[in-house]
Formats: C-alpha cells, sequence, structure tokens
C-alpha cells in the first residue's frame, strides 16, 4: 500500500504516501495533519499476490466500516486538514457503496486517489466513472515488464495483458495516472523496462520497495547495496514522469549526497496516515502497529495526539544508525522496516547502506 510530488510546488498528486522522491518546500510540520491518508476500504479481493501487504481475501470482513461510518472519517480527515486522500484496498470496487464514498471524498475538496485492482470489476466503465465524479488520481500496479514476472507475482495468468489495458485506458482518462511497482528481487532486473512500458503513458511513477509483511517474504527483499543500486539509478536518470519511492526514504539521502537540493518529506506516521479497513488508525500499510480506533475516537485524535504517531515525529530520537544520522531528518528511515525486522518502529532502519557502513566505520 502507499503514499504520495515533486519540485517547487506541491501539486495535489504530491500528496501520495511518502515524498520520498521530492521535497515538500516549507510543509515539513505534519503534527496536526497528514499530508496524505489512505483508507483501505475492504480487503476484499479475487487476486493472491505474493506480496500482499494486506493478505487480501476473497470476501468482505464482517467489520468493515460501514458507508456512514465511512462518511464521518472522510469528515473528520478534511476536517483536520489532509491535502490528499486515497481510497484503496483490497479492491475497492468491491464495496457496492464505492462510488458513494468516492463522491463523498472529492465533494470535500480534498485530492482523490483511487486504488482499484485489475480485475474483473474494472472491466466497463468504473475507471470513467471515477473520472467522472472527480477522482484526481488513478493507482495502477505493474510487477514486471512481461506476463512471466506480472503473471507470477499477482497469481493470475493473463493479468498482465490486462493490467496494460487498463494502464492505457487510464491514461486516456482526465485524472493522471499512477503506476505502482513493487521491487523485489523477482523484478530487480526489469525496471528499466518497466519504466519502458510507461513512457507516454503515466503521470508518475511509484517504486515500493518490499517490506516483510502480511504475504510478502524477507527472502524476497533486496539487499542493502543493491537497493542503493537502485536509488542511485533512480536518481541519476531523466524519466519522462515523476518517480517516487515508498519504505525507501534513503532516497532523498542517496539525492542529497549526489548534490540535489532536498528537505523533509511524507514518512509513515509523518505525514502520512493509514485507516485500516475495520478501523484501525495506523501510520501506514506497511507498518500495521495501532495508535487506536475511529470507532472509539477520530482519525484526527489519534494522529495528533497518540504516543505513536508523536514519536514517528522525532526522527532524531530513532535507533541507530538512523537517531543520530546527518541525515535523519530528511531521511529517517523506513518505520516499516525497522518494525518489521526488530517489532519496534522506532529502530534504526536495517536496510541502508549508508547506515551500515557509518555503523562499521565508527564501532
Ligand atoms: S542511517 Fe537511517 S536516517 Fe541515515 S540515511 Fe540511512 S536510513 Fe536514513
Amino acid at each position: 500500500m502507499n503514499d504520495y510530488m515533486i519540485g517547487a510546488s506541491i501539486s495535489p498528486l504530491s500528496g501520495q504516501r511518502n515524498l520520498e522522491a521530492q521535497s515538500i518546500p516549507g510543509h515539513a510540520d505534519f503534527s496536526m495533519a497528514p499530508l496524505t491518508l489512505a483508507w483501505e476500504v475492504t480487503r476484499a479481493c479475487p487476486l493472491r499476490c505474493v506480496h500482499c501487504r494486506a493478505e487480501a481475501q476473497p470476501n468482505r470482513h464482517g467489520s468493515e466500516l460501514s458507508t456512514e461510518e465511512g462518511f464521518a472519517l472522510i469528515n473528520d480527515v478534511a476536517q483536520m486538514g489532509t491535502k490528499v486522500f486515497v481510497i484503496t484496498g483490497g479492491d475497492p470496487l468491491a464495496r457496492p457503496d464505492i462510488y458513494s464514498l468516492l463522491m463523498k471524498s472529492v465533494a470535500t475538496g480534498m485530492h482523490v486517489g483511487f486504488s482499484p485492482s485489475v480485475t474483473g470489476r474494472l472491466r466497463g466503465d468504473a475507471l470513467e466513472r471515477a473520472a467522472e465524479i472527480g477522482v484526481g488520481t488513478i493507482h495502477i500496479s505493474l510487477d514486471g515488464a512481461g506476463p512471466l514476472t506480472h503473471d507470477r507475482f499477482r497469481g493470475v495468468s493473463g493479468h498482465f495483458e490486462r493490467t496494460m489495458l487498463a494502464i492505457r485506458q487510464a491514461a486516456e482518462l482526465t485524472p493522471r495516472l499512477q503506476v505502482a511497482t513493487t521491487v523485489s528481487r523477482h523484478n530487480i532486473g526489469e525496471l528499466d523496462a518497466i519504466a519502458g512500458l510507461l513512457e507516454d503513458l503515466a503521470d508518475s511513477w511509484t517504486l515500493f520497495f518490499l517490506v516483510a509483511t502480511g504475504r510478502a517474504n524477507a527472502n524476497d527483499m533486496l539487499s542493502p547495496s543493491e537497493e542503493e543500486s537502485i536509488l542511485q539509478w533512480l536518481a541519476s536518470t531523466e524519466f519522462p514522469f515523476q518517480v517516487r519511492t515508498v519504505e525507501a526514504p534513503h532516497y532523498r539521502r542517496v539525492r542529497s549526497q549526489m548534490g540535489m537540493h532536498v528537505t523533509p518529506g511524507v514518512t509513515d506516521g509523518n505525514g502520512f496516515c493509514f485507516i485500516s479497513h475495520i478501523g484501525e488508525v495506523q501510520p501506514s500499510g506497511f507498518l500495521p502497529v495501532t495508535a487506536g480506533n475511529v470507532r472509539v475516537k477520530p482519525a484526527s485524535f489519534w494522529y495528533r495526539h497518540s504516543e505513536l504517531f508523536n514519536s514517528l515525529r522525532q526522527p532524531t530520537q530513532f535507533g541507530e544508525p538512523c537517531g543520530s544520522c546527518k541525515f535523519a531528518t530528511i531521511c529517517g528511515g523506513s518505520r516499516a522496516r525497522a518494525w518489521s525486522a526488530t517489532g519496534n518502529p522506532l529502530a534504526g532502519d536495517p536496510t541502508c547502506a549508508f547506515g551500515l557502513k557509518s555503523a562499521t566505520s565508527h564501532p
């Protein structure tokens, strides 16, 4: 799940999760409201993606937030000052009230992102309806440069072709098109080719660096040196679309080391907030640690006042090597990866090549 773009001003789209590829000029205080909040409206999805964060299930959960609870959530999120609201899943189209939820969200004035799964429900006019309602960004996932890799990820034969068809259809519509790729051992050699497929189609490309949560396997994560190579390639390549990373905030450190001007961005709990299908308020979909539930108090309360969220907004207090790192305030490490590796979301990020090198040189 993820997210969130770049440059001298904040475009509405720049709210996608973890604006790690870009900085956020003049907008580094996220103590009162996240830049982006994502609501997982359901975990129901017919796909069986090998890396699924949500461990999606075929059927809807009996305790999903109701339509009325969803409306209250949307009002609260807008009133606290959130700029970008993302409706994700599972497959959001599994909810019969999805268009009502989208209309309510758009009516608040927030920039609305919509992240449908490429399933049979997406055939027909689903994308057109979302565009007519006023959705600002459509998110579609592409995890390989061809059927061999992508279909294996998604667990469905023929899914690559259906995904490329959905991408081409979305590119024809008014909303911006964000294509997301989960980076893992399975597709590390195909990233350049995936980028080539998106030329003239996508407005942005978001690379989600795998976190071992949900169905994702730690063995599929890249090594710190492999990730470093990819981040350097991203930072040194001219792409015809915006590029962002999720759960790899050290992309900002890499860009800073390459002489680019970089300021703090959005990270888990610090500019980003996630609401689970049953109303749990969490720092991100990859960091399923719960501050509270919207059925008890509004999301704005947990985001502003919970110890969990407040501690995630103090990067210099994180464990080593991140806490004392000179890049702590522009990076801070992936909180989800720290949690995945240690059980502590405030621990140091063990997947940063720079941090590992620093620890070795300063015993
Ligand atoms: S050590 Fe931590 S804060 Fe420093 S660059 Fe690496 S991940 Fe970022």
